[in-house]
């Protein structure tokens, strides 16, 4: 290696000798920096998306290779985010490419100790029965004055932070239709 090429080495020496005196851009860069591949550089097409973590509601660029997603970045046509996501948002290609994640609908017996598949239409069943159910049972239409209540506590609402405004909504209005008053997010939490 020579002299030059040594000196120019030192970050401290190209923040000097350069237009990038905070050393906040280039200066910053090593040369191993410089010689890596772009990560996106080998996808086959970008598909625009908006992060599901929280209602900011980032939008995305989702990279695709051979039908399976390689990388999400920022994306800067986005007038919420602007190219930006914070550290979770970037870390959302774990999300739907994680060898863990479920994608069937996993359900618990009472007293059981072990876990089994359902089939979403028979869950779903088994949902809407065991809330209308549940809202027969405990309805409440007046208190013991006499009072309009028209409500029951027999089952309460709670959203997760990855809900967007949209879903937030349409579960606000069926909650509220159904007469539930416990109706809260995760968020608020
Ligand atoms: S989790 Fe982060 S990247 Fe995703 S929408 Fe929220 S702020 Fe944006």
């Amino acid at each position: 290696m020579g002299l030059r090429t040594w000196i120019e080495g030192w970050p401290a020496y190209r923040q000097m000798t350069s237009r990038d005196p905070l050393g906040r851009g280039a200066a910053a860069k090593s040369q191993r920096s410089r010689e890596l591949p772009v990560r996106t550089a080998s996808a086959e097409r970008t598909v625009k998306s908006v992060c599901p973590y929280c209602a900011v509601g980032c939008g995305q660029q989702v990279y695709v290779s051979d039908g399976r997603v390689t990388q999400i970045e920022g994306d800067p046509d986005s007038p919420v985010s602007r190219g930006r996501l914070c550290p979770k948002g970037a870390a959302s290609k774990q999300l739907v490419t994680a060898p863990t994640r479920q994608t069937k609908v996993r359900y618990r017996r009472p007293h059981a100790t072990e876990w089994e598949d359902l089939d979403l239409d028979r869950a779903m069943d088994m949902i809407a029965d065991r809330v209308i159910e549940t809202r027969r049972r405990t309805w409440q239409d007046t208190d013991e004055n006499g009072m309009v209540l028209r409500r029951t506590l027999g089952f309460a609402s709670l959203g997760g932070a990855t809900l967007d405004n949209e879903e937030n909504y349409l579960m606000k209005k069926l909650y509220t239709a159904l007469g539930a008053v416990e109706i809260e997010n995760q968020a608020r939490i």
